[in-house]
């Protein structure tokens, strides 16, 4: 992912520099501990040390978080100046940033464009021009012309414009459905980045961004909401990144947000079963089967399970095996015990 060389990452975790929390991760073999490269904690030998792209990683490798440095708590936390930053795009979203322009922000442009390929696997300028594109669909959407929304968009010819827009959605600009968007963005977790789709309907999407068939949810996403898809901010993807981080704190333990459960009756019927397990607690698959009064539907209850579109939220973790065995998990299973592992500690 990053293309950091080892040394510069030791370097980095060595001097306890700062501009590199968010970048990498170390673990210590030793101690199977991992730490942010600022931790203060007494440094290990380079021997005994390797380096992981995020939390997910290290995590994934079987290593726990330092206690001092807190890499999975302050690792959701969004840099001071990038949260300056990313406000300033969203005031003026049509604005074509220029390096000299992060300077005169005080921001180090190579340091910008860490955190976004960290953050969002793209560099910040291919970020704000994808979310140009995002304000040029909505003006169209509005009713304004290609040749006027291309202003928005940043783009100085129209061809380039036409070029781009299909690229990102799919059709061309002047083909723009009658319904309404669906804003789709990027967060990030302890447990790594996740994708989160949200219009003023509510929430209808948050899955990890390496989950398997991720591309099959988001067209049935597509499917029961008739929306397209617009790369954007919206406020409910505040209130679940605030509620997540007061989850992953130990601070939150059921969750308010507008969950749209978009689905068969019977689908929607297994989610709302899901929602009424407790934090905390877990639950067989037969038990959940006898909750919806279904009691033989065991098989179909699993299935249901497994096309739930809301990691975390509509907790599809809490079910398990009934010899107590994890199961399967979209998310990956090192992911499902992580949570159950969080909601015993909390
Ligand atoms: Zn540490």
């Amino acid at each position: 992912m990053n293309q950091l060389s080892e040394s510069v990452k030791f370097n980095a975790f060595m001097q306890r520099d700062t501009n590199f929390d968010g970048v990498f991760i170390t673990g210590v073999r030793t101690t199977g501990i991992f730490c942010k490269p600022s931790c203060t904690a007494r440094k290990p030998l380079k021997k005994n040390i390797e380096f992981f792209d995020d939390t997910a990683g290290a995590l994934q490798a079987g290593y726990r978080p330092c206690k001092r440095c807190a890499p999975l708590i302050n690792g959701l936390q969004i840099p001071d100046d990038i949260k300056v930053l990313l406000a300033a795009v969203e005031k003026e979203p049509e604005k074509r940033w220029k390096d000299w322009q992060l300077r005169e922000m005080g921001l180090q442009p190579s340091k910008v464009r860490r955190w976004f390929q960290k953050n969002y696997a793209m560099t910040f300028h291919g970020y704000s021009r994808l979310r140009r594109l995002g304000q040029a669909m909505q003006h169209i959407k509005l009713g304004d012309n290609i040749t006027k929304s291309m202003d928005y968009s940043g783009y100085e010819s129209e061809s380039g414009f036409r070029t781009a827009f299909k690229k990102y959605f799919g059709n061309a600009p002047g083909q723009v459905p009658e319904q309404n968007p669906m804003y789709v963005n990027r967060i990030s977790t302890p447990l790594g980045p996740m994708l989160i789709c949200a219009n003023d309907d509510g929430l209808h999407l948050l899955e990890f961004v390496d989950r398997r068939m991720l591309e099959t949810q988001i067209k049935r996403v597509a499917k029961y909401s008739k929306c397209f898809f617009v790369p954007g901010e919206h406020k409910v993807m505040q209130q679940v990144e605030t509620q997540l981080q007061a989850y992953f704190k130990g601070d939150l333990k059921e969750f308010d947000l507008p969950i749209e459960l978009l689905g068969t009756d019977f689908q929607k019927q297994v989610w709302n079963a899901l929602l009424d397990i407790p934090f905390g607690e877990t639950r067989s698959y037969a038990q959940q089967a006898e909750n919806i009064g279904n009691p033989k539907a065991v098989r179909a209850v699993g299935t249901a399970n497994g096309d739930n579109r809301f990691a975390i939220v509509v907790p599809c973790h809490r079910v398990i095996g009934a010899n107590g065995k994890l199961t399967g998990y979209g998310g990956g299973l090192w992911r499902k015990e992580k949570l159950l592992e969080i909601e015993k500690n909390t």
